[in-house]
């Protein structure tokens, strides 16, 4: 076990802040409990003692990488040539291949310093935020920023930002098992322990950095930060996770691998046949190295993280942050989307449109703002009860009423705010809270739908509870009707439910606010706070479907991608909405929390396919729907937002988390970060994934393609007896060269425009599926055949020179790639789509072109890579061979 310090130093002076009351450490600490440090206390304190961080191993960045690019198996195999090269005395050789590796070097490293450095960009967007109170309003700034003396608002879900003292705890739980491994919550208390040598696990008014707020909330001064914390000083506790390779990323490495094999096996092949023919020994040498070279796509990872690195930042101009890179291949597959209703398919931003109170039903107009009027009040005693149900759903709640140069405005939560909303549209004296005494408040949780308080008002004692109807109405016992309390009956209790199936059916989201009159205030269980309820009335509102969800929602029907609403609410109230969102079809089933929990695991896998909406769940069922998905081989995408959803985030295949309201757990849970928690932007993602992937497809195939066509030509010379076509610095130079830059255009390529009419592509779909085989083997046979062909024709023209012919071939092998290029921005022919369409692909050709002109026309370079000068009939030659791949296969649509 670890050896946990238990004390703070400050100032050289050892402190056990547990030890003292709330006053004295806030004074210690030179804090104000009502106003928060002042910013430019904040700013010298946080010059002073340093960023709130952790300090982690650094990623390789910068030299680091450069040299990677030195270890890879290609640049080995270069580097002995270049060895062998210089001991057999070929000097020009020897440097040629030196310098080509150096270029290959800092082609790549700047490649990986890209990604890496937004990658490292991405991690950072994603960091962690905290409520601290400053200047006297609550403000939200990066965790990072948090200094000594902050006070700091905790919430469920929270991750603590540094180590606090306990000011105020309602319910507060903190779950500590990053620090002392007790995977217990422990509830949080404010007052002094009076005690010595106090244990982290005892020191029940502390909250330490790391550990976790599982329920309730709560204010902390901070006492320590960044390395100063408990878990700072537990230093070998903090791991940093390895960045992980994506699937493809694993699957191209395999390819690499057999790919090496293949290129050890024909070179020894070559070399042996070649000596054993009684060729030259150094010819044959070099007849090897150049076949490995052209086997070796040696570009390809570079390109592939670079492409994936391009698609993460798109994704994040279309407001979705992706957490790990191995999720932007999982998003192209995802089949089934299930989303939150509340926030995620609706616009989270509730209005009060309806009371039902004293068995009538009262008009609340005005929409969301603090104009209109509730009508419906017969008399005086009425319009009283109305204010007092108001009054009462606002101290029920987790909203305030903040006033700023004589603008009031509410902030909370939604549902909350709503409430307030309404009230103040009566009167905003309603909401002035002072005339109670909150003595304890049970807070809103999803897996209870519910909250309470218990208050003073006047001289008595009660608690409000406010929650889902269905579940409040089990617990009342009695019902408030013209001041009188009356049991709850039959008829009653059939009244209730009429009006709220008729409030459901019209989409609105209901809510209880139900009272108990209680002896007294004190030690009261929540349990005793919610049971045997007085029903007073209900409070119906609407959430208003987000208007671009439902074309998201037909996007992703036309990809094959079926979309299931998930939410706490009311059946009738989920129905309505699924149904005005078209995501409920025809025989789609609607089924309640209640309902699952009487299904077995293997009745939900039989008809998990035909349910659309899952109504009144609470986050624990999610789990279950993921894994009955998954069952049936769907790739599913889940969203959330609460500590409660973090299972099911953790187990989808796409975890997706919330990133205005989503709690810190829920984000470290989750693969994808939506910064506007919005539905469409899952689907902006889906497509995202899907075209990133597809433009991966584009470039192997090119490379392979190209390489394919390299080996051809010359396994052709070497079997029928021609002298080789191609010199290794040659091929180096196309491979290394000439190969790259359109390769990485053919990355960014826009997506084709029937992207989205496609059903998902298999989860484990191999790098050759679809047909990319095929194309990869017929482009390069015939990309090869011309190659070889101009390299005859040329050779037995007689007259000219071995180096005449190579040159020939050495252009018509690139021409005929670089032409086939624009083959392969699409899947069937190249008369599909139009073939200049890229930007990047033109601009990349151009100057692969541009590259050629001086290795054949200047003399220096002419030396180097052993060409001549062509004439315009050659290049005419050349252009007409160069183009026959492409025009047959145009033809052919294959
Ligand atoms: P969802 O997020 O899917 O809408 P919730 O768990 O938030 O589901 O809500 C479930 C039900 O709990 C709601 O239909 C409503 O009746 C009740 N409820 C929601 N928020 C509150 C709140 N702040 N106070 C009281 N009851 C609430
Ligand atoms: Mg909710």
């Amino acid at each position: 076990m670890h050896k946990i310090i238990r004390t703070y130093s400050i100032g050289g002076m050892q402190v056990n802040w547990y030890e003292m009351t709330v006053n004295e450490t806030i004074k210690r600490l030179g804090s104000q409990a009502e106003t928060g440090l002042s910013s430019s206390t904040a700013e010298k304190r946080l010059k002073k003692y340093g960023k709130n961080q952790l300090t982690e191993a650094k990623p390789p960045l910068g030299i680091a990488l450069f040299f990677k690019q030195f270890k890879d198996f290609m640049v080995i195999i270069l580097l002995i040539a270049t060895f062998i090269a210089a001991y057999l005395g070929e000097a020009v050789d020897a440097i040629v291949i030196v310098v080509i590796v150096l270029i290959n070097s800092v082609l790549g490293y700047l490649q990986e310093n890209r990604a890496e450095k937004s990658l490292a960009k991405l991690k950072q967007m994603a960091n962690p935020v905290a409520h601290v109170k400053r200047d006297g309003q609550w403000v939200l700034i990066p965790s990072s920023e948090v200094v000594i003396g902050d006070i700091v608002r905790l919430k469920s879900g929270d991750r603590v930002v540094a180590d606090l003292r306990i000011i105020t705890s309602t319910q507060l739980s903190i779950e500590e098992s990053a620090i002392t491994g007790e995977t217990l919550p422990i509830p949080k208390v404010s007052q002094a322990i009076k005690q010595q040598q106090l244990n982290i696990g005892d020191q029940i008014n502390m909250a330490f950095m790391s550990s976790l707020v599982t329920s309730g909330h709560g204010i902390g001064v901070v006492v320590a930060t960044g390395m100063d914390t408990v878990v700072g000083q537990i230093a070998d506790l903090i791991v940093q996770a390895p960045t992980q390779k994506t699937p493809l990323e694993k699957r191209l490495q395999n390819l690499g691998k057999i790919l090496i094999f293949v290129s050890i096996l024909l070179t020894s092949l070559v070399v042996a046949a070649g000596i054993w023919q009684g060729q030259p020994v150094y010819q044959m040498f070099l007849s090897g190295i150049s076949l490995a070279v052209a086997v070796i796509p040696e570009g390809l990872p570079a390109i592939v993280t670079v492409v994936l690195s391009l698609g993460v930042q798109r994704m994040i101009k279309r407001k979705a942050i992706v957490r790990k890179l191995s999720a932007v291949e999982t998003l192209g597959s995802t089949s089934v989307i299930c989303s939150d209703k509340t926030g995620t398919l609706t616009e989270n931003r509730m209005t009060v449109v309806e009371i039902y109170l004293n068995q009538r039903l009262f008009q609340v107009s005005g929409g969301y703002s603090f104009t209109g009027d509730i009508t419906g009040a017969r008399n005086q005693a009425e319009d009283k009860m109305l204010n007092r149900f108001l009054r009462y759903g606002s101290i029920c709640g987790d909203a305030e009423l903040l006033e700023q140069n004589g603008e009031i405005s509410i902030q909370g939560d939604p549902t909350d705010v709503a409430i307030m909303m309404a009230a103040a549209k009566k009167s905003t004296s309603i909401i002035e809270r002072q005339q109670v005494t909150k003595i304890t408040e049970f807070p809103f949780d999803s897996n209870r739908k519910r909250m309470s308080v218990v208050i003073n008002d006047g001289n008595q004692y009660y608690s409000i509870v406010k929650g889902a109807p269905d579940i409040l109405l089990s617990r009342s016992d009695r019902i408030e009707e013209n001041g009188r309390i009356l049991r709850m009956d039959q008829v009653r209790r059939a009244k209730i439910e009429q009006v709220l199936n008729s409030m459901a059916s019209k989409a609105y989201r209901t809510i209880a606010l139900c009272i108990k009159p209680l002896p007294h205030g004190n030690q009261i269980k929540a349990e005793h706070a919610e049971n045997d309820l007085v029903f007073i009335g209900l409070i119906a509102m609407v959430d208003p479907p987000r208007p671009e969800a439902k074309k998201a929602i037909e996007q992703c029907k036309k990809a094959g991608i079926k979309t299931v609403m998930i939410t706490g609410d009311h059946a009738g109230t989920a129905h309505a909405i699924a149904k005005e969102l078209n995501i409920l079809p025809q025989h789609g089933q609607v089924i309640t929390g209640s309902q699952l929990d009487q299904m077995t695991d293997q009745e939900l896998i039989d008809q998990v396919d035909q349910i659309y909406v899952f109504a009144r769940v609470t986050p624990k069922d999610k789990l279950r729907i993921v894994k009955a998905l998954q069952a049936n081989g769907h790739v599913v995408a889940m969203t959330g937002d609460g500590v409660n959803d973090a299972p099911a985030l953790k187990n989808s295949d796409i975890g997706v988390s919330m990133g205005k309201t989503g709690t810190d757990v829920a984000k470290e849970a989750s693969d994808l970060i939506l910064l506007d928690d919005n539905f469409a932007t899952v689907v902006s993602a889906v497509e995202e994934g899907r075209h990133i992937y597809e433009n991966i497809r584009k470039f192997i195939r090119y490379l392979l393609a190209s390489n394919v066509g390299e080996i051809l030509v010359m396994l052709f010379a070497i079997i029928l007896g021609y002298p080789l076509p191609l010199l290794p610095v040659q091929i180096l130079w196309i491979n290394l060269v000439t190969d790259g830059l359109p390769a990485l255009a053919l990355g960014m390529d826009s997506a084709e425009s029937n992207l989205m009419e496609q059903p998902p592509r298999p989860i484990n779909e191999g790098i050759f599926a679809r047909g990319l085989g095929f194309k990869i083997i017929s482009r390069g046979l015939l990309i090869g055949s011309v190659s070889f062909l101009a390299f005859i024709l040329a050779y037995q023209n007689g007259a000219q020179s071995l180096e005449y012919a190579r040159t020939v071939a050495f252009m018509t092998l690139v021409t005929s790639q670089l032409i086939h290029v624009f083959d392969c921005r699409n899947e069937k022919s190249i008369f599909d789509r139009h073939p200049f369409g890229n930007r990047y692909l033109i601009v990349a050709v151009l100057s692969s072109f541009a590259l050629m002109i001086p290795v054949t026309y200047v003399a220096m370079f002419q030396a180097v890579f052993y060409t001549v000068a062509l004439s315009l009939r050659d290049w005419m030659t050349i252009i007409l061979l160069s183009s026959i791949p492409t025009i047959v296969f145009g033809f052919t649509k294959r």
